[in-house]
């Protein structure tokens, strides 16, 4: 199999684009094929080396390589104009300067359901000629074979009036000219199909090309959780999003992957190791898909609980560019839901106690106090002050006092951390180290 993925450097890379890119990379990996990186930059306003740069920054933080590439749409401008060239030449396309209007007008004469064929001038865009005849099937691989009679397709605008050439020509050729053997991408492509076909079947008629067709596998659309079209109103939109939100990158792949793909026995948590291994396109279903950012979060969890201590410190370390969190992450690992998470659970822990008033109100009252006075003797006086001690002292306030444990653990966390959210509690005080620890108790009983 070759297969490519073809980005349009647009801005960043969304989910949608992220999954055909994932798709693809699956693919190739599954099959041990090549995958063909190529960059369809030919709106040179919007194509800037920045929104190139967006665009493989994204593929690199999702660990997604690529066997060939980046090629550059714009590289092959000589090699389209050649193809057009001898389209011309060979009579399968032709000049024309018939406007919006004209295609309206010739609708009206000869019914709405007729294709525009325009009559051959010597300047104008460049049109390729539809057959008259026949039908163009699309054999697509996920949803089956789809007929296009060609009495009611337009005859395609394939090139300006200047010469330069039109997205349906442009990656017909390219396609073509790097040997892809399926074309997998996004549903909205559907209807671009038939004309990429035609014009290919218009190169080869020509003797411009030698290449076989691509088949091609179209992707179901991506919904939000209400069933409408996947926009920036459900969440993180973009795969720079997605890393900023704290989620991990194998995480990210487990969850496209699952956007309108499924093992065959409803796996949800599946390694890259196991997609590669598994991914099918006979898996790929035609409805929609929903991404549900709620899902993803909760997958997301059962990653960073399965990462080693140390690695999990690592990520930890680079999401805040912090550095020595390796206890902090520790305690963290059981809470935390992504890495954006952790600062805001564990941070007070190591820069000091936040303020959150209303916390303070709630658990700071007399019972509070008194049940933080009871838990600074117990923490004082405790032998050992690992977490198991701690615990073994914690728990005997409690049953002194005969109230809920949170009773004490939480007048006890916010004089810590300030606030109503801290790892455990054992965990904490441990960490803290009883000088510490009574210093902040002591500072908590002083204001109130
Ligand atoms: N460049 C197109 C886009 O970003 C995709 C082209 C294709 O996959 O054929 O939508």
């Amino acid at each position: 199999m070759r297969l490519r993925f073809a980005p349009s450097p647009t801005g960043a890379l969304h989910i949608g684009g992220a999954r055909t890119a994932l798709f693809n990379w699956l693919l190739a990996r599954h099959s041990g094929g090549a995958l063909v990186l190529r960059i369809e930059d030919t709106d040179r306003e919007r194509s800037t080396p920045e929104n190139v740069e967006q665009i493989l920054d994204a593929l690199r933080w999702l660990e997604l390589d690529w066997d060939e590439g980046p090629l550059l749409q714009t590289d092959h401008s000589e090699r389209h104009r050649e193809v057009l060239a001898g389209l011309l030449e060979g009579g399968h396309a032709y000049r024309s300067g018939a406007t919006a209007e004209d295609v309206k007008a010739y609708k009206l004469a000869h019914g709405a359901e007729q294709g525009f064929r325009g009559e051959p001038e010597a300047e104008g865009a460049v049109r390729l000629r539809v057959p008259a005849e026949g039908a163009t099937v699309v054999d697509d691989v996920i949803r089956g074979p789809t007929s296009f009679e060609h009495v009611h397709m337009d005859d395609p605008v394939i090139a300006r009036a200047d010469g330069s050439v039109l997205y349906n020509f442009a990656v017909a050729i390219d396609d073509l000219d790097a040997g892809i053997t399926i074309v997998v991408r996004g549903e909205d492509h559907v209807s671009n199909t038939p004309k990429q076909q035609l014009v290919m079947e218009a190169a080869a008629a020509a003797g411009l090309t030698s290449a076989p067709l691509p088949r091609y596998a179209h992707l179901p659309l991506l919904h939000g959780p209400d069933g409408k079209k996947l926009s920036k109103r459900h969440g993180a939109a973009s795969v720079q999003e997605l890393r900023e939100a704290g989620y991990l990158p194998e995480a990210v792949r487990n969850y496209l992957a699952l956007l309108g793909w499924g093992a065959g026995d409803d796996a949800t948590v599946l390694s890259t190791e196991e997609l590669i291994e598994r991914f099918t396109l006979d898996r790929v279903s035609r409805n929609p898909a929903r991404f549900d950012e709620v899902k993803l979060k909760w997958l997301n969890g059962v990653y960073i609980r399965a990462l080693p201590v140390g690695e999990l410190t690592r990520r930890v370390e680079a999401f805040t560019g912090r550095e020595d969190l390796g206890e902090l992450a520790r305690i963290s690992q059981e809470k935390i839901h992504t890495l954006a998470d952790f600062w805001p659970l564990a941070g007070a822990l190591r820069d000091g106690p936040g303020d959150d008033p209303k916390a303070r109100e709630r658990w700071l009252g007399p019972e509070g106090l008194q049940a933080l006075a009871d838990a600074r003797s117990a923490l004082e006086q405790a032998g050992d002050f690992d977490e198991a001690a701690v615990g073994e002292a914690l728990a005997a306030v409690v049953e002194r006092r005969a109230v809920k444990p949170r009773e004490v653990y939480q007048p006890l966390r916010v004089a810590l951390s300030g606030g109503t959210v801290s790892p455990g509690i054992f965990e904490s005080v441990a960490l803290l180290g009883r000088e510490e620890t009574l210093r902040r108790i002591d500072s908590a009983l002083s204001r109130a």
